[in-house]
């Protein structure tokens, strides 16, 4: 074996051999790929998936991830033995809420790029996969480009092309350590020698968080086991000719957790209705002793409900499933991670190592592709903030904490998820000060980031009463997950005003004397000003994508605030952290945990901060964009700054975490005669797409640049910066070929909720990045990203919305106070 390499790839199965072929394409061959198990069928999932792909998905850069796999295994074969069958899929609905959702996962479709999409009857379905009992359905949807894999097959072929480009590959290898120094990585260490590298691809599947643990890489995934049955020749299938290895559709039945696909003259099942069981990574079997290390014994019990439900869809498989008989059926594992995402990036700890996990066959290809150019070339072309490694808090990678959540993910695969649906378990993990005087308040809790976080308040419920605008009602899908207390505590903000507890935003202290001219480095804004400046601005990619979006303030000549959203906290300080370079004088430290944060927003938020605090608020004591030490009543010192992201008169308040319920309890009684409520993430959410503020990870992210997105009022040209280059190439070739929108609906009762596809002219042009209703305005409101010659005020669009179609006009925004007078009152 080789005792060097620029990289080693460490798992042989879809996802290792796959990034080893887009290396090699790429002209990277110094490359040697590991596995302790035999080539190519090495006891991996791999060895044993059906390699079914479905690609919708309600994440774009999944849908697309799958769409690239697709294209990558279509057309492959092993000598001359073909290994894509792209024959369609069918999604069938036995209930009227599913025929719904078949509805939006089309709308998806749409959204994403994947053509030809049919809502089907029943007898259309059963038209195309004939074995299929029409009475047992209501309907299906149709994706004619999805398909069934030959994955190991596939592995073989892509292996072949890469060791042409020189990659090398050895089975039979196990990695035992790694040897790192300085923080970065320098060898792997394997049963059979050391292999010095500059850097090193973990792709051991569900074996992820033992070999990462090696490397002191926390990767949080749980294997779960997962059934799968192939049926005794059917009688039906006897007469197919030709190649028979797939000539009919795949299939899912969701309502019941099933999935089906035809082989040669037999069917197989695939069974997620059951409880999730999980295999502690210390019982998960090495190759060689016993049968594959993924396959676990059968669990019959597990199956007995799905043997009659696959019969009464497909009659002709009524006895032909045997499960008990080991060559028939198999107990696989594969990984579940606690938000479902997969596990991909550079380790934030462990300079050189980078991960690619928790993929699918169905992801697999185009996944790889993305982490290879992010190694080669410094960024992927798509987002990978869903997936990326650094995203989860250290809590988040605790094993009871991985268990609870992949267990969750097992349960949930084909389950319809409404977008704020909550898990039941774990909560109650990260508590603000605010909290007991939330329940008091009677919150409705959501969680993000392991924070309890109101969404609205049921004691502002009276405020709902008399309401005769439209919007005090809601029917279906907008329905869940709100409550009329949300547009009640936005329209109490706009008249008088609220406070929000958004002690979850992150905050990470940037210190030491280069912290200026390193933030001035990383951020397209001029960091630049006198203390107590609030700076808003963007981090950029080389190719000049929105990496960050936040604000950053000035607390002293050599201290500086970072404020940014809670849910992308850890993924904005791992690359923070990322950018400090060897010897320069930064220290950053987080700071979340211990502050408090308050948002006092509202036209009267003066008024009432001015009742309990010494300082001169007035406007000419304390600008727009500034900040401050004060004091609220004792509570002392409150970091206050003046900014909103609700678009009105307002401050942020920071302060010691063990003083919350003491400022809660000033400002509350201070209030109460300026009309001050307390309001939750619902209003929040509505307030700032009124007055147009984007949001990462939805509205801005790695592939929109700010002139694009409408920020380019936050890039200063004067200055240099991370991405400046490729910016300035966008701009001198006059500007993106698109533009970041804002939509409202031509009917005041329309709402939506964010991803569907938006129409012109009988075509599907974009898709919506945020929506929400206005309640202020008294419109829905939806952004997406238009060609720059429709991104032009009233041209009318249309957002389609569980198959209807609703006109929209493309409108001048922000749409509330469009020339920020009420936030510089
Ligand atoms: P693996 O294939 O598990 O490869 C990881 C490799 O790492 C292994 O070969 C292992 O030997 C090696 N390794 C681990 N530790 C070490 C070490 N210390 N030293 C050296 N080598 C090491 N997905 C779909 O998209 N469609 C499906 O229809 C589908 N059906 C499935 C059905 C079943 C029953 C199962 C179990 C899974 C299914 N999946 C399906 C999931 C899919 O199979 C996996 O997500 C995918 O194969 C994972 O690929 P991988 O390369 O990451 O992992």
């Amino acid at each position: 074996m080789r005792d060097r390499a620029q990289t080693v790839i460490i798992g042989a199965g879809i996802v290792g051999v796959s990034a080893a072929y887009h290396l090699g394409k790429m002209g990277v061959g110094d490359v040697l790929v590991i596995d302790q198990g035999p080539l190519f069928a090495t006891g991996g999932s791999t060895s044993h998936a059906p390699g079914i792909v479905f690609q919708i998905n309600g994440s774009r850069t999944m849908c697309r991830l799958a769409q690239d796999s697709v294209a990558v295994y279509d057309g492959i074969d092993l000598n001359g033995e073909r290994c894509w069958y792209g024959h369609g899929g069918l999604e069938v609905a036995t209930t009227p809420e599913r025929m719904e959702e078949l509805r939006r996962r089309q709308g998806y479709a749409r959204s994403y790029g994947i053509d030809g999409t049919e809502l089907l009857t029943p007898a259309e379905a059963a038209a195309r996969s004939p074995l299929l009992d029409p009475r047992s359905i209501l309907g299906a949807l149709w994706v004619p480009s999805d398909g069934a894999a030959k994955a190991v097959k596939i592995v073989t072929r892509l292996a072949r092309e890469a060791e042409a480009q020189g990659v090398a590959f050895e089975g039979g290898v196990t990695v035992t350590g790694f040897d790192t120094e300085g923080g970065r990585v320098r060898a792997v260490e394997t049963d059979h020698g050391r292999v010095e590298c500059e850097r090193v691809l973990i792709c051991a599947g569900f074996w992820g968080p033992t070999v990462g643990a090696l490397a002191g890489v926390p990767i949080p995934l749980v294997a779960i086991q997962h059934q799968l049955v192939w049926t005794d020749p059917v009688t039906e299938l006897g007469s197919l000719q030709g190649d028979t290895w797939m000539q009919q559709p795949v299939v899912r039945h969701p309502d019941l957790s099933l999935y089906f696909r035809q082989r040669e003259d037999h069917f197989g099942v695939g069974n997620y209705r059951h409880e999730p069981v999980v295999t502690p990574q210390a019982r998960i079997r090495r190759p060689g002793d016993g049968p594959m290390p993924s396959l676990m014994p059968w669990i019959p019990e597990d199956f007995d409900e799905c043997e009659s439900e696959a019969a009464r869809l497909f009659p002709a498989l009524a006895g032909s499933m045997r499960p008990s008989d080991p060559s028939r059926s198999l107990n696989g594992m594969f990984s579940f991670t606690p938000d479902g995402g997969s596990v991909v990036g550079e380790s934030a700890s462990v300079r050189g190592v980078w991960v690619c996990e928790a993929v699918w066959v169905t992801h697999a290809a185009g996944m790889a592709r993305q982490v290879v150019e992010w190694m080669v070339e410094g960024e992927p072309s798509y987002d990978l903030a869903e997936a990326d490694a650094n995203r989860f808090y250290p809590f988040q990678t605790s094993a009871p904490y991985v268990i609870e959540r992949g267990k969750r993910q097992y349960r949930e695969v084909y389950d319809i998820i409404h977008p704020l649906q909550q898990p039941t378990e774990p909560r109650n993990l990260r508590l603000t000060p605010f909290f007991a005087r939330h329940q008091a308040l009677g919150a409705e809790f959501v969680t993000g980031a392991g924070w309890e976080r109101p969404q609205w308040f049921r004691t502002n419920r009276p405020s709902v009463k008399g309401v005769t605008h439209g919007w005090a009602r809601r029917s279906g899908w907008a329905a869940r997950g709100w409550s009329p207390e949300v547009g009640a505590e936005h329209l109490a903000t706009r008249s008088h005003a609220a406070l929000f507890d958004i002690t979850p935003f992150a905050k990470f202290d940037v210190a030491g004397p280069d912290a200026l001219a390193f933030l001035e480095r990383i951020f397209a804004n001029r960091i630049d000003r006198p203390v107590g400046s609030i700076v808003y601005s963007s981090a950029l990619t080389p190719n000049g994508g929105i990496r960050l979006d936040l604000t950053v303030t000035r607390k002293d000549e050599e201290l500086f605030r970072v404020v940014t959203g809670g849910g992308s906290g850890q993924h904005d300080l791992a690359w923070i952290r990322a950018q400090v370079r060897d010897g320069e004088r930064v220290r950053i430290t987080e700071r979340t945990g211990s502050l408090f944060a308050l948002g006092l927003w509202g036209p009267r938020a003066r008024d009432v901060l001015a009742q309990v605090t010494d300082a001169d608020v007035s406007d000419e004591a304390f600008p727009y964009l500034t900040a401050r030490y004060v004091n609220v009543g004792e509570v002392s010192p409150v970091w206050a700054q003046r900014i909103s992201y609700a678009g009105e008169l307002g401050w942020e308040l920071y302060g010691q975490f063990a003083m919350g319920d003491r400022i809660w309890d000033l400002l509350w009684r201070a209030g109460r005669e300026h009309g001050l409520v307390a309001a939750g993430g619902g209003a929040f959410d509505s307030l700032r797409l009124e007055k147009g503020y984007r949001l990462w990870g939805q509205d801005i992210h790695t592939e929109h640049d700010p002139l694009e997105a409408g920020l380019g009022f936050a890039v200063r040209w004067d200055k240099d910066f991370q991405g400046r280059a490729a910016l300035e190439a966008i701009r001198d070739a006059g500007g993106p070929p698109e533009r970041l929108a804002c939509l409202t609906f031509d009917d005041a009762r329309t709402v939506v909720m964010g991803k569907e596809p938006i129409w012109h002219e009988g075509r599907v042009v974009s898709y919506v990045t945020s929506a929400a209703y206005g309640y202020s305005v008294g419109r829905g409101i939806a952004y997406g990203y238009l060609p720059a010659g429709l991104a032009v005020t009233g041209t009318p669009m249309e957002v389609e919305y569980f198959g209807v179609r609703h006109a929209a006009t493309v409108s001048n925004e922000p749409l509330w106070d469009p020339k920020g007078e009420r936030l510089k009152a």
